[in-house]
């Protein structure tokens, strides 16, 4: 991965060669750009504060001597670090929890145009292609006829069953009538998506809420635009405040994000990151990988 560090990094790197050990005086300028790094990558400026103090203690009196140039053991330990925020329990990525009494209910909460739909899509197809179970999804979001549309087309698409709802209904007497017909007709998983908002909003955040409360389900993911940068932070703790999650999935990592995001998002709330978006279309989804992720960060 150093090969492919940012321009500004890698000029540390280069000018700390020939010194044998970290101190203060050679690793200050590092992690001045260490901090720019992550800045421009997106990760949250409080979170950048604090991880900065633990590469900072773990770094210093780092014996390089030998192998590593100073710049480039620093910049090891700046991903270590990384990855070791970002890594949860190791069977929780790419992973989810079905263990419970049939149908597993499957929550997806997140802004509007966070990749909620589209996800539901992707984890059907997982579900039904990599772990053989049976899948029925639902829309609860009754604002928007076309993400009801939406969810009925990526479902057919990958072959799962869809359970119809309209937007004259309310979204708990759609939930209640989904999982009461996934029970009768022995559905393994219940996938819900809801109602998103371009921002944070009481009623949705109420309504969500409901949602949780009447339907118990063993996952509640919270989806999560990789472009987002910053506000993804104020995002994530809105929902971490409101609903007990248990996942995040981040999405459009195929675009030019840095990826930032999965850091704040997970150092604020302690959620694990599950899966990532890699595309749009269904066989778009993949395992987070903490490594990676820290390598992309700074690179
Ligand atoms: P929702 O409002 O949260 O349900 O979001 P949608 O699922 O409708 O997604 C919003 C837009 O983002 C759609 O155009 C999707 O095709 C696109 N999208 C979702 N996930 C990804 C992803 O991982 N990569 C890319 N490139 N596009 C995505």
């Amino acid at each position: 991965m150093l090969e492919n560090l940012t321009d500004r990094l890698s000029r540390v790197v280069k000018t700390m060669r020939g010194q044998a050990r970290l101190t203060e005086s050679n690793t200050a300028e590092m992690l001045r750009e260490i901090r720019l790094a992550l800045l421009e990558a997106d990760v949250a400026l409080p979170v950048v504060k604090s991880l900065l103090e633990q590469i900072k203690f773990k770094a210093l009196g780092e014996d390089v001597v030998g192998s590593l140039s100073p710049g480039q053991a620093l910049v090891g330990v700046v991903q270590r670090e990384l990855a070791q925020v970002m890594r949860g329990d190791a069977a929780q990525s790419g992973e989810l929890n079905l263990a419970t009494q049939p149908p597993a209910v499957i929550l997806m909460a997140g802004l509007q145009g966070a990749g909620k739909t589209t996800s539901v899509g992707k984890l059907a197809k997982f579900l039904q292609e990599k772990k053989k179970k049976k899948v029925l999804t639902v829309s609860c979001d009754v604002y928007r006829p076309a993400a009801i549309e939406q969810l009925e087309m990526v479902t057919k698409q990958v072959g799962a069953e869809f359970f119809p709802s309209n937007v004259n209904q309310k979204p708990n007497e759609i939930a209640a009538a989904a999982l009461d017909w996934a029970r009768r007709h022995y559905f393994d998983v219940l996938l819900v998506d809801t109602a998103g908002r371009l921002g944070i909003d009481t009623a949705l955040m109420e309504e969500i809420q409901a949602l949780h409360a009447s339907l118990h389900p063993i996952e509640t993911l919270f989806v999560v635009d990789a472009m987002l940068g910053q506000d993804a932070v104020n995002t994530a703790k809105a929902f971490h405040e409101a609903l007990p999650l248990t996942g995040v999935i981040l999405t459009k990592l195929d675009g030019d994000s840095r990826g930032g995001a999965a850091l704040s998002v997970r150092q604020i709330t302690g959620v694990p990151l599950k899966f990532i978006g890699v595309a749009e279309k269904m066989d778009g989804l993949e395992a987070f990988d903490a490594e990676r992720m820290a390598s992309r960060i700074l690179g």
